[in-house]
């Protein structure tokens, strides 16, 4: 399977949409962000909308954030202190000039990434986010439990219960996976 062949998906908050952009990590790493113009639709889709071409160190600055937050979250999850060096690309990030919003006409707001900054501001928004995320200890930031998975994401439902980063992409599989084991006679949870 190539980055072609995915599209991006979204895990409900903004950091962890960045590090959606690596699939199968453990396994058998996709990277959706191989090109300054990958992120370039990345933070369009997800941010804002960003003008001038991007950057190699732009795409670089954006996979260590990716990677800090990654890095970040599985430590939350594991009960584990957050890193030094994590923590300082984090905060680094969270300090810099955020987009900002302006008044509709009617109603609603839109968002803006800083003129001249279009990428930093994007990025900051997405430590922002992280900051907020990792500061929260209420068990919902989990890993789904998909096969080969490792995506990480919140789970924000009310019964809290949540398993999988989506139904659609691990639920199922794993659904049927139990369901096949079970008509040929198998244990399910082997
Ligand atoms: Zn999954």
């Amino acid at each position: 399977m190539t980055a072609s062949d995915l599209e991006f998906q979204f895990g409900g908050r903004l950091s962890l949409d960045l590090t959606w952009t690596l699939r199968y990590r453990a396994v058998a790493p996709t990277d959706l962000l191989a090109t300054p113009a990958d992120l370039s639709s990345w933070i369009t889709s997800s941010v804002a909308p960003v003008g001038g071409p991007l950057t190699a160190s732009d795409l670089a600055s954006a996979v260590e954030l990716r990677e800090a937050v990654y890095a970040g979250a599985t430590s939350r999850i594991a009960g584990t202190a957050v890193g030094r060096d994590v923590r300082s690309t984090l905060n680094d990030w969270a300090a810099r000039p955020a987009p900002f919003s302006s008044l509709g006409a009617r109603t609603g707001t839109s968002l803006h990434l800083r003129p001249g900054a279009e990428v930093e501001s994007a990025l900051a928004a997405v430590a922002l986010d992280a900051v907020e995320l990792l500061s929260l200890d209420d068990g919902r930031l989990r890993l789904c439990e998909g096969p080969g998975c490792s995506l990480v994401f919140y789970d924000s439902s009310r019964p809290g219960t949540r398993r999988w980063c989506s139904t659609e992409r691990c639920g199922n599989r794993v659904n049927t996976a139990t369901y096949r084991r079970r008509r040929d006679g198998g244990h399910p949870n082997k």
